[in-house]
Protein backbone atom coordinates (compact mmCIF):
# COMPACT_ATOMS: atom_id res chain seq x y z
CA UNK A 1 0.00 0.00 0.00
CA UNK A 2 1.18 3.88 -1.03
CA UNK A 3 2.21 5.79 2.03
CA UNK A 4 0.61 8.95 2.17
CA UNK A 5 2.51 11.94 4.73
CA UNK A 6 -0.41 14.28 5.46
CA UNK A 7 0.08 17.76 6.70
CA UNK A 8 -1.69 20.63 8.94
CA UNK A 9 -4.55 18.06 9.42
CA UNK A 10 -7.88 19.43 10.79
CA UNK A 11 -10.85 17.24 11.78
CA UNK A 12 -12.56 17.85 8.71
CA UNK A 13 -10.03 16.74 6.47
CA UNK A 14 -9.70 13.53 8.04
CA UNK A 15 -13.35 12.95 7.92
CA UNK A 16 -13.26 13.80 4.13
CA UNK A 17 -10.15 11.70 3.51
CA UNK A 18 -10.48 9.13 5.39
CA UNK A 19 -14.56 8.72 3.89
CA UNK A 20 -12.99 8.46 0.22
CA UNK A 21 -9.68 6.39 1.48
CA UNK A 22 -9.42 2.96 -0.72
CA UNK A 23 -6.00 3.15 -1.20
CA UNK A 24 -3.72 4.51 0.73
CA UNK A 25 -1.96 4.31 4.19
CA UNK A 26 -1.86 7.67 5.26
CA UNK A 27 -0.32 9.31 8.45
CA UNK A 28 -2.05 12.34 9.69
CA UNK A 29 0.03 15.01 10.91
CA UNK A 30 -1.07 17.89 12.32
CA UNK A 31 1.95 20.18 12.06
CA UNK A 32 2.26 22.19 8.98
CA UNK A 33 4.76 21.30 6.15
CA UNK A 34 8.02 23.05 6.29
CA UNK A 35 11.68 22.56 6.03
CA UNK A 36 11.96 21.51 9.82
CA UNK A 37 8.88 18.73 9.20
CA UNK A 38 9.80 17.51 6.37
CA UNK A 39 12.42 15.15 6.72
CA UNK A 40 9.23 12.89 8.38
CA UNK A 41 8.20 12.43 4.76
CA UNK A 42 10.86 9.74 4.26
CA UNK A 43 9.58 6.32 3.73
CA UNK A 44 6.26 7.78 2.33
CA UNK A 45 5.41 8.13 -1.40
CA UNK A 46 3.43 11.32 -1.38
CA UNK A 47 2.66 14.43 0.51
CA UNK A 48 -0.79 16.14 1.02
CA UNK A 49 0.10 19.50 1.96
CA UNK A 50 -2.31 23.10 2.19
CA UNK A 51 -2.23 26.47 1.66
CA UNK A 52 -0.30 28.02 4.66
CA UNK A 53 2.41 25.09 4.51
CA UNK A 54 5.60 26.60 3.48
CA UNK A 55 6.97 24.75 0.69
CA UNK A 56 10.05 26.31 -0.41
CA UNK A 57 13.39 25.30 -1.92
CA UNK A 58 14.67 23.65 1.07
CA UNK A 59 11.10 21.99 2.04
CA UNK A 60 11.92 20.46 -1.38
CA UNK A 61 15.13 19.54 -1.70
CA UNK A 62 14.58 17.15 1.25
CA UNK A 63 11.22 15.69 -0.05
CA UNK A 64 13.25 14.82 -2.90
CA UNK A 65 16.22 13.35 -1.02
CA UNK A 66 13.46 11.04 0.32
CA UNK A 67 11.97 9.73 -2.71
CA UNK A 68 8.63 11.33 -2.29
CA UNK A 69 7.20 10.99 -5.53
CA UNK A 70 3.95 13.72 -5.31
CA UNK A 71 3.33 16.98 -3.19
CA UNK A 72 -0.57 17.01 -3.61
CA UNK A 73 -1.77 20.20 -2.44
CA UNK A 74 -5.33 19.62 -1.55
CA UNK A 75 -6.40 23.59 -2.48
CA UNK A 76 -6.40 25.76 -5.97
CA UNK A 77 -3.50 28.36 -5.17
CA UNK A 78 -0.51 27.12 -5.26
CA UNK A 79 1.93 30.71 -4.28
CA UNK A 80 3.71 28.82 -1.06
CA UNK A 81 5.03 26.09 -3.77
CA UNK A 82 8.25 26.59 -4.86
CA UNK A 83 7.72 25.01 -8.05
CA UNK A 84 11.14 26.31 -9.45
CA UNK A 85 12.37 24.47 -7.01
CA UNK A 86 10.09 21.15 -7.69
CA UNK A 87 11.36 21.52 -11.60
CA UNK A 88 11.84 18.03 -13.17
CA UNK A 89 12.37 16.47 -9.63
CA UNK A 90 8.56 16.46 -7.66
CA UNK A 91 5.15 16.10 -9.42
CA UNK A 92 2.89 19.08 -7.74
CA UNK A 93 -0.73 18.54 -8.57
CA UNK A 94 -3.56 20.73 -7.08
CA UNK A 95 -7.44 20.70 -6.79
CA UNK A 96 -7.56 23.64 -9.61
CA UNK A 97 -12.09 23.74 -9.29
CA UNK A 98 -13.12 22.01 -6.55
CA UNK A 99 -16.44 24.63 -6.35
CA UNK A 100 -16.11 28.32 -7.60
CA UNK A 101 -19.70 29.10 -6.03
CA UNK A 102 -18.31 27.80 -2.37
CA UNK A 103 -16.05 30.71 -2.54
CA UNK A 104 -17.67 32.80 -4.55
CA UNK A 105 -20.54 32.81 -2.23
CA UNK A 106 -18.44 33.37 0.56
CA UNK A 107 -17.45 37.05 -0.63
CA UNK A 108 -20.73 37.97 -1.38
CA UNK A 109 -21.93 36.60 1.98
CA UNK A 110 -18.77 38.76 3.65
CA UNK A 111 -20.10 41.80 1.32
CA UNK A 112 -23.63 41.53 2.47
CA UNK A 113 -22.61 40.94 5.87
CA UNK A 114 -20.17 43.86 6.21
CA UNK A 115 -22.39 46.12 4.21
CA UNK A 116 -25.45 45.42 6.35
CA UNK A 117 -24.09 45.31 9.61
CA UNK A 118 -24.99 41.50 10.27
CA UNK A 119 -22.20 40.60 12.45
CA UNK A 120 -22.37 43.63 14.53
CA UNK A 121 -26.74 42.51 14.78
CA UNK A 122 -25.94 39.61 15.43
CA UNK A 123 -24.24 39.97 18.90
CA UNK A 124 -26.20 43.22 19.82
CA UNK A 125 -29.34 41.17 19.44
CA UNK A 126 -28.60 38.51 21.53
CA UNK A 127 -27.33 41.44 24.43
CA UNK A 128 -30.96 42.07 23.79
CA UNK A 129 -29.82 45.46 22.58
CA UNK A 130 -32.03 46.74 20.03
CA UNK A 131 -30.76 49.88 18.63
CA UNK A 132 -30.11 50.54 15.54
CA UNK A 133 -28.18 53.16 15.31
CA UNK A 134 -24.89 52.84 13.46
CA UNK A 135 -25.66 50.10 11.35
CA UNK A 136 -26.78 51.93 7.95
CA UNK A 137 -25.92 49.91 4.93
CA UNK A 138 -26.04 51.02 1.64
CA UNK A 139 -28.22 49.56 -1.81
CA UNK A 140 -26.10 47.41 -3.84
CA UNK A 141 -28.46 47.38 -6.66
CA UNK A 142 -26.81 50.45 -9.07
CA UNK A 143 -23.50 49.82 -7.91
CA UNK A 144 -20.80 49.14 -9.71
CA UNK A 145 -18.82 46.50 -8.76
CA UNK A 146 -15.26 45.74 -10.13
CA UNK A 147 -14.22 41.97 -10.10
CA UNK A 148 -10.14 41.29 -10.47
CA UNK A 149 -9.92 38.20 -12.02
CA UNK A 150 -12.09 36.39 -13.70
CA UNK A 151 -11.14 33.12 -13.61
CA UNK A 152 -13.27 30.12 -12.36
CA UNK A 153 -14.37 31.47 -8.94
CA UNK A 154 -14.17 35.69 -10.46
CA UNK A 155 -16.54 34.47 -13.05
CA UNK A 156 -18.71 32.62 -10.69
CA UNK A 157 -18.51 35.96 -8.40
CA UNK A 158 -20.30 37.57 -11.48
CA UNK A 159 -23.02 34.94 -11.95
CA UNK A 160 -23.86 35.07 -7.97
CA UNK A 161 -23.98 39.03 -8.03
CA UNK A 162 -26.15 38.87 -11.12
CA UNK A 163 -29.57 38.40 -8.63
CA UNK A 164 -28.20 42.06 -7.13
CA UNK A 165 -28.72 44.55 -10.28
CA UNK A 166 -24.92 45.63 -9.72
CA UNK A 167 -23.23 47.00 -12.73
CA UNK A 168 -20.18 44.26 -13.34
CA UNK A 169 -16.72 45.56 -14.92
CA UNK A 170 -13.96 43.85 -14.84
CA UNK A 171 -9.99 43.74 -15.06
CA UNK A 172 -8.01 40.43 -16.52
CA UNK A 173 -4.94 40.45 -18.25
CA UNK A 174 -6.60 37.07 -19.98
CA UNK A 175 -9.58 38.36 -21.14
CA UNK A 176 -11.74 35.62 -21.36
CA UNK A 177 -13.36 35.26 -25.08
CA UNK A 178 -17.32 35.79 -25.68
CA UNK A 179 -18.03 35.92 -22.09
CA UNK A 180 -19.67 38.90 -22.56
CA UNK A 181 -17.86 40.39 -19.40
CA UNK A 182 -17.77 44.16 -19.65
CA UNK A 183 -13.77 43.74 -19.33
CA UNK A 184 -11.71 47.79 -18.75
CA UNK A 185 -8.16 48.62 -17.70
CA UNK A 186 -6.77 48.17 -13.69
CA UNK A 187 -7.15 52.15 -13.58
CA UNK A 188 -10.36 52.27 -14.65
CA UNK A 189 -11.76 49.68 -12.21
CA UNK A 190 -9.80 51.09 -9.31
CA UNK A 191 -11.38 55.32 -10.37
CA UNK A 192 -15.01 53.73 -10.99
CA UNK A 193 -15.64 50.74 -8.58
CA UNK A 194 -17.82 51.28 -5.54
CA UNK A 195 -16.70 47.32 -4.33
CA UNK A 196 -13.67 45.88 -5.64
CA UNK A 197 -13.71 41.99 -5.53
CA UNK A 198 -10.22 40.06 -5.71
CA UNK A 199 -10.32 36.92 -7.90
CA UNK A 200 -7.30 36.56 -9.11
CA UNK A 201 -3.79 34.61 -7.79
CA UNK A 202 -0.97 35.30 -6.10
CA UNK A 203 2.17 36.24 -8.44
CA UNK A 204 4.87 38.26 -8.96
CA UNK A 205 2.78 40.21 -11.24
CA UNK A 206 -0.47 40.61 -8.34
CA UNK A 207 1.65 40.85 -5.25
CA UNK A 208 0.15 44.21 -3.41
CA UNK A 209 -2.17 44.90 -7.04
CA UNK A 210 -3.65 46.67 -3.78
CA UNK A 211 -1.02 48.97 -3.06
CA UNK A 212 -0.76 53.12 -1.33
CA UNK A 213 -0.81 53.90 -4.96
CA UNK A 214 -4.14 51.75 -6.20
CA UNK A 215 -6.03 53.30 -2.86
CA UNK A 216 -5.17 56.82 -3.65
CA UNK A 217 -7.31 56.05 -7.53
CA UNK A 218 -9.99 54.43 -5.60
CA UNK A 219 -13.15 55.83 -5.11
CA UNK A 220 -13.71 57.67 -2.18
CA UNK A 221 -15.28 54.91 0.94
CA UNK A 222 -15.04 51.42 -1.63
CA UNK A 223 -15.34 48.29 -0.34
CA UNK A 224 -12.59 45.75 -0.97
CA UNK A 225 -13.48 42.03 -0.61
CA UNK A 226 -10.68 39.68 -0.38
CA UNK A 227 -11.58 36.11 -0.42
CA UNK A 228 -8.17 35.66 -3.22
CA UNK A 229 -4.80 35.66 -1.38
CA UNK A 230 -3.76 38.21 1.32
CA UNK A 231 -1.14 39.56 -0.30
CA UNK A 232 -2.54 40.66 -2.75
CA UNK A 233 -3.08 43.80 -0.60
CA UNK A 234 -0.83 45.92 1.27
CA UNK A 235 -2.58 45.92 4.44
CA UNK A 236 -0.62 48.66 5.56
CA UNK A 237 -1.40 50.76 3.11
CA UNK A 238 -5.16 49.30 3.42
CA UNK A 239 -5.33 50.22 7.54
CA UNK A 240 -4.20 54.09 6.49
CA UNK A 241 -7.63 54.00 3.60
CA UNK A 242 -9.60 52.45 6.50
CA UNK A 243 -8.39 55.09 8.90
CA UNK A 244 -8.95 57.91 6.80
CA UNK A 245 -12.26 56.43 5.08
CA UNK A 246 -11.04 56.43 1.64
CA UNK A 247 -12.33 52.89 1.63
CA UNK A 248 -15.38 52.14 3.52
CA UNK A 249 -15.30 48.34 4.48
CA UNK A 250 -12.91 45.38 4.04
CA UNK A 251 -14.33 42.19 3.69
CA UNK A 252 -11.34 40.20 4.01
CA UNK A 253 -10.95 35.93 3.76
CA UNK A 254 -7.21 36.17 4.01
CA UNK A 255 -4.39 38.30 5.42
CA UNK A 256 -0.80 38.43 4.13
CA UNK A 257 0.91 37.46 7.05
CA UNK A 258 -2.01 34.93 7.77
CA UNK A 259 0.04 31.48 7.75
CA UNK A 260 1.51 32.31 11.61
CA UNK A 261 -2.34 31.96 12.76
CA UNK A 262 -5.41 30.71 10.57
CA UNK A 263 -6.84 27.93 11.13
CA UNK A 264 -5.26 27.76 14.81
CA UNK A 265 -7.17 28.84 18.27
CA UNK A 266 -5.48 31.40 19.47
CA UNK A 267 -8.35 33.13 22.19
CA UNK A 268 -6.62 33.72 25.36
CA UNK A 269 -3.40 34.37 23.60
CA UNK A 270 -1.73 37.73 22.66
CA UNK A 271 -1.04 37.73 19.53
CA UNK A 272 2.18 39.10 17.88
CA UNK A 273 0.84 40.78 15.48
CA UNK A 274 -0.27 44.60 15.57
CA UNK A 275 -1.58 44.82 11.89
CA UNK A 276 -3.62 41.43 12.05
CA UNK A 277 -5.01 43.48 15.43
CA UNK A 278 -5.90 46.48 14.44
CA UNK A 279 -7.68 44.89 11.54
CA UNK A 280 -9.91 42.71 13.45
CA UNK A 281 -10.84 45.49 15.95
CA UNK A 282 -11.48 48.36 13.62
CA UNK A 283 -15.09 49.13 13.12
CA UNK A 284 -14.90 48.90 9.13
CA UNK A 285 -13.35 45.46 8.72
CA UNK A 286 -15.01 42.12 8.56
CA UNK A 287 -12.66 38.97 8.77
CA UNK A 288 -12.75 35.26 8.38
CA UNK A 289 -10.27 32.84 9.06
CA UNK A 290 -9.60 31.35 5.61
CA UNK A 291 -12.80 29.83 5.44
CA UNK A 292 -14.46 30.70 1.83
CA UNK A 293 -13.96 26.95 0.28
CA UNK A 294 -15.56 25.83 3.64
CA UNK A 295 -18.38 23.74 2.39
CA UNK A 296 -19.51 19.67 2.17
CA UNK A 297 -19.61 19.99 -1.17
CA UNK A 298 -15.99 21.45 -1.86
CA UNK A 299 -14.28 19.03 0.90
CA UNK A 300 -15.98 16.16 -1.41
CA UNK A 301 -14.71 17.17 -4.37
CA UNK A 302 -10.95 18.03 -2.49
CA UNK A 303 -10.91 14.75 -1.46
CA UNK A 304 -11.84 12.77 -4.32
CA UNK A 305 -9.89 14.88 -6.88
CA UNK A 306 -6.46 14.67 -4.29
CA UNK A 307 -7.04 10.69 -4.59
CA UNK A 308 -7.71 10.89 -8.81
CA UNK A 309 -4.60 12.97 -8.73
CA UNK A 310 -2.40 10.85 -6.53
CA UNK A 311 -3.28 7.55 -8.49
CA UNK A 312 -2.71 9.19 -11.74
CA UNK A 313 1.18 10.48 -10.74
CA UNK A 314 2.10 7.10 -8.68
CA UNK A 315 0.41 4.74 -11.41
CA UNK A 316 3.06 6.69 -13.86
CA UNK A 317 -0.19 8.65 -15.98
CA UNK A 318 0.04 12.10 -16.63
CA UNK A 319 -2.22 14.01 -13.84
CA UNK A 320 -3.95 16.95 -15.42
CA UNK A 321 -3.91 18.90 -12.76
CA UNK A 322 -0.28 19.12 -12.73
CA UNK A 323 1.38 22.37 -12.20
CA UNK A 324 4.84 23.29 -13.93
CA UNK A 325 7.00 25.99 -13.56
CA UNK A 326 7.20 28.79 -16.46
CA UNK A 327 8.98 32.15 -16.13
CA UNK A 328 6.66 35.05 -14.93
CA UNK A 329 5.09 37.57 -17.64
CA UNK A 330 5.11 41.15 -16.74
CA UNK A 331 1.88 42.83 -17.44
CA UNK A 332 -0.64 43.14 -14.43
CA UNK A 333 1.19 45.82 -12.48
CA UNK A 334 1.94 47.86 -15.15
CA UNK A 335 -0.98 48.47 -16.53
CA UNK A 336 -2.97 49.93 -13.50
P1 LIG B 1 -8.34 30.71 -11.99
O1 LIG B 1 -6.96 30.29 -12.35
O2 LIG B 1 -9.50 29.99 -12.58
O3 LIG B 1 -8.52 32.27 -12.31
C1 LIG B 1 -7.60 33.25 -11.99
C2 LIG B 1 -7.80 34.41 -12.95
O4 LIG B 1 -6.97 35.48 -12.52
C3 LIG B 1 -7.41 34.07 -14.39
O5 LIG B 1 -8.44 34.47 -15.28
C4 LIG B 1 -6.14 34.89 -14.62
O6 LIG B 1 -5.99 35.33 -15.97
C5 LIG B 1 -6.39 36.07 -13.70
N1 LIG B 1 -5.17 36.78 -13.35
C6 LIG B 1 -3.89 36.32 -13.29
N2 LIG B 1 -3.06 37.31 -12.95
C7 LIG B 1 -3.84 38.43 -12.79
C8 LIG B 1 -3.56 39.77 -12.45
N3 LIG B 1 -2.32 40.19 -12.20
N4 LIG B 1 -4.60 40.64 -12.38
C9 LIG B 1 -5.86 40.23 -12.63
N5 LIG B 1 -6.19 38.98 -12.96
C10 LIG B 1 -5.18 38.09 -13.03
O7 LIG B 1 -8.38 30.66 -10.41
P2 LIG B 1 -9.68 30.55 -9.48
O8 LIG B 1 -10.04 29.12 -9.29
O9 LIG B 1 -10.71 31.50 -9.99
O10 LIG B 1 -9.08 31.04 -8.08
C11 LIG B 1 -8.65 32.37 -7.89
C12 LIG B 1 -7.90 32.47 -6.59
O11 LIG B 1 -8.80 32.27 -5.50
C13 LIG B 1 -6.84 31.38 -6.36
O12 LIG B 1 -5.62 31.71 -6.98
C14 LIG B 1 -6.71 31.37 -4.87
O13 LIG B 1 -5.69 32.29 -4.50
C15 LIG B 1 -8.05 31.89 -4.37
N6 LIG B 1 -8.81 30.89 -3.59
C16 LIG B 1 -9.15 31.19 -2.32
C17 LIG B 1 -9.89 30.28 -1.56
C18 LIG B 1 -10.31 30.58 -0.14
O14 LIG B 1 -10.71 29.65 0.58
N7 LIG B 1 -10.25 31.80 0.31
C19 LIG B 1 -10.27 29.06 -2.14
C20 LIG B 1 -9.90 28.80 -3.45
C21 LIG B 1 -9.18 29.73 -4.18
Amino acid sequence: MKRIAFFDTKPYDKLYFDRFNEDYDISYFEGKLNKHSAPITRGYDAVVAFVNDDINKETIDIMVENNVKVLAMRCSGFSNVDLKAAKDKLTVVTVPAYSPYTVAEHAMALLLSLNRKIHKAYNRTRDFNFSLNGMTGFLLRGKTVGVIGTGKIGQAFIEVCGGFGVNIIAYDPYPVENSGINYVSLEYLLKNSDIISLHCPLTEQSYHILDREAFGLVKDGVYIVNTSRGALVDTEALLEALNTEKVGGAALDVYEEESDFFFEDFSGIVINDDMLSLLISHPHVLMTAHQAFLTDDALITIAKTTYDNLSDVLSGEKCKNEVVYHEPKKEAKSSK
